[in-house]
C-alpha cells in the first residue's frame, strides 16, 4: 500500500478525553491533582546480553566487552536501598537479566524483603528456549514480565535484534507467560525508521497474547545508541505518528494500558492520554524512580548536582512551587534530563502545555529542526499528570 493511501486510511480516532485537540479547556479537577512519585525502581544488573539490538543504549559497551555486570551482593544492596526508599515494585533489567545464573535467587530475595511486584525486562530468548525456566522464576516470586517485540514478522524483528531465531523465541516466551496464572504480561516495542510502517500489525500480534500493557518507545539515539546507524533513525515523526495512532485505535478497547514514549504530545493530537514524556514518567506506576536510577548509575555527587541544576530550571513552573519536597526533587532531576536530552522550538513558548511536555529528542531536533511542532492554544496546564488516566498514576 502506498504511504499516501495508508495515511488516508489511518485518521486517528483516539479522542483523548482530556484535550480538545488544538485547544485546551482546563479541567480544574485534573489540574489540581495531588501526585505521588512512583513506588517502582529499576535495577540495571549489567549489560551482558544474548542479542545485539541495533537501537540498544549499551550496544557499543557490549561489543567492547564493557558489561558492567553487578555482583549478586550489589544487586541485593540496591534492592534493600529501594525498600528503604519505600519502593514496593522492581524491574530487573540489563542487558538481559535471564543470562544471569543468580536471577532466581535475586527474585526470591526481592520477594523475601517485601517487594510486591517483581518484573524482568526480557528479550525472551532464554524463556522461549528453556522448558520450565519461567516456572522456576515464577515460583521464586516473579509476577510481571515485560517482553521486547520489535516487528510483526521475523524479518523485521531479527533485522533489529541481529539474531536469527529471536522472533520465534519471543513468541514462544509470550505464549509461556500467557499460560502462567498470576503472571502480568506487558510488551515493549521500539519503533524506528525500519519498522514504523508495521506498527499496527506488531500491535495486533502483541494484543493476541492479551497483555496488560503495550509500550511504544520511539527510538532515542542517546548513550551508545547515539552512534547507531542512519537506517534506524527517524526521518520524520510526522510520517510515523499516524501508524502509531492506528495501532492505538485498533487496541485501545482491549489492551488496558497503551503508552507512547519519546514523542511530544502535539505529534499525537487526540491521543494525549497515551503519551508519556519525561515530565510524566515519575508519576507512572509502571515507571521507575529516576532519582534512584541516577544514583545507582552515576553516583550520589552527580545526582545532587543534577537536582540542584534542575531546580534552577523549575523556578518559572507554578506546579514546582506547589509540590512537596519529594516531588520537587524528582521534578528538578527530570528538568535537568530534559535540558540535556530534549529540545523545543520557539513556538513551544506559547503552547498551553509547555510546562508538562519535554519537546523533541535532541538528536532528532538537531537533524530535522522543530517545524513539525504545533502548539496548543487555550488554558495553561501545569500539572504533569493532567492527561494521564487515574489508574495509571501512583
Ligand atoms: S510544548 Fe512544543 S513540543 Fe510540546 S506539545 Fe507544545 S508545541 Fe509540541
Amino acid at each position: 500500500m502506498s504511504y499516501a493511501k495508508h495515511l488516508s486510511q489511518t485518521a486517528s480516532t483516539c479522542d483523548s478525553p482530556a484535550s480538545g485537540a488544538n485547544r485546551i479547556v482546563r479541567d480544574p479537577a485534573r489540574e489540581k491533582r495531588a501526585n505521588t512519585v512512583t513506588r517502582r525502581l529499576a535495577i540495571n544488573m549489567g549489560f551482558t546480553c544474548n542479542l545485539r539490538c541495533r537501537f540498544c543504549y549499551y550496544l557499543e559497551s557490549i561489543k567492547a566487552g564493557r558489561t558492567n555486570d553487578a555482583s549478586t551482593e550489589e544487586v541485593k544492596r540496591r534492592l534493600r536501598t529501594g525498600r528503604s526508599w519505600g519502593k514496593r515494585a522492581v524491574d530487573l533489567t540489563g542487558g538481559e537479566p535471564t543470562v544471569r545464573a543468580d536471577l532466581p535467587e535475586l527474585v526470591a530475595y526481592a520477594r523475601e524483603i517485601g517487594y510486591k511486584d517483581i518484573c524482568i525486562i526480557t528479550n525472551g530468548w532464554v524463556i522461549g528456549s528453556e522448558d520450565g525456566y519461567l516456572e522456576k522464576l515464577a515460583s521464586a516470586g516473579l509476577n510481571d514480565v515485560l517482553m521486547s517485540l520489535h516487528g510483526a514478522r521475523a524479518r523485521t524483528h531479527e533485522s533489529l535484534t541481529c539474531r536469527k531465531g529471536s522472533f520465534d523465541r519471543i513468541l514462544k516466551a509470550a505464549e509461556r507467560a500467557r499460560g502462567l496464572a498470576g503472571l502480568n504480561l506487558r510488551f515493549n516495542h521500539v519503533v524506528c525508521e525500519q519498522n514504523f510502517d508495521e506498527v499496527a500489525e506488531t500491535a495486533d500480534l502483541m494484543a493476541s497474547f492479551t497483555p496488560n500493557a503495550i509500550n511504544f518507545i520511539l527510538f532515542q539515539p542517546t548513550r551508545d545508541a547515539s552512534r547507531s546507524d542512519e537506517a534506524i533513525r527517524f526521518r520524520s515523526y510526522s510520517q510515523a505518528a499516524p501508524f502509531v495512532m492506528q495501532a492505538i485505535d485498533r487496541h485501545k478497547a482491549a489492551v488496558p494500558h497503551i503508552n507512547v514514549r519519546d514523542i511530544p504530545f502535539c505529534l499525537l493530537k487526540g491521543c494525549e492520554h497515551h503519551v508519556k514524556t519525561l515530565c510524566q514518567l515519575q508519576y507512572e506506576k509502571v515507571e521507575w524512580d529516576y532519582c534512584l536510577d541516577v544514583q545507582f548509575k552515576r553516583g550520589k555527587p552527580f545526582f545532587i548536582a543534577s537536582v540542584l541544576a534542575g531546580a534552577g530550571l523549575c523556578v518559572g513552573n507554578p506546579y514546582f512551587w506547589s509540590a512537596d519536597a519529594d516531588n520537587k526533587m524528582h521534578l528538578a532531576l527530570q528538568q535537568a534530563r530534559i535540558f540535556t536530552a530534549r529540545k523545543k522550538g520557539p513556538q513551544c513558548r506559547g503552547c498551553a502545555i509547555n510546562h508538562i511536555c519535554d519537546g523533541l529528542v535532541k538528536d532528532y531536533a538537531e537533524r530535522n529542526g522543530c517545524s513539525e511542532l504545533a502548539p496548543y492554544a487555550g488554558d495553561r496546564i501545569t500539572n504533569p499528570t493532567y492527561f494521564m488516566p487515574r489508574d495509571e498514576i501512583e
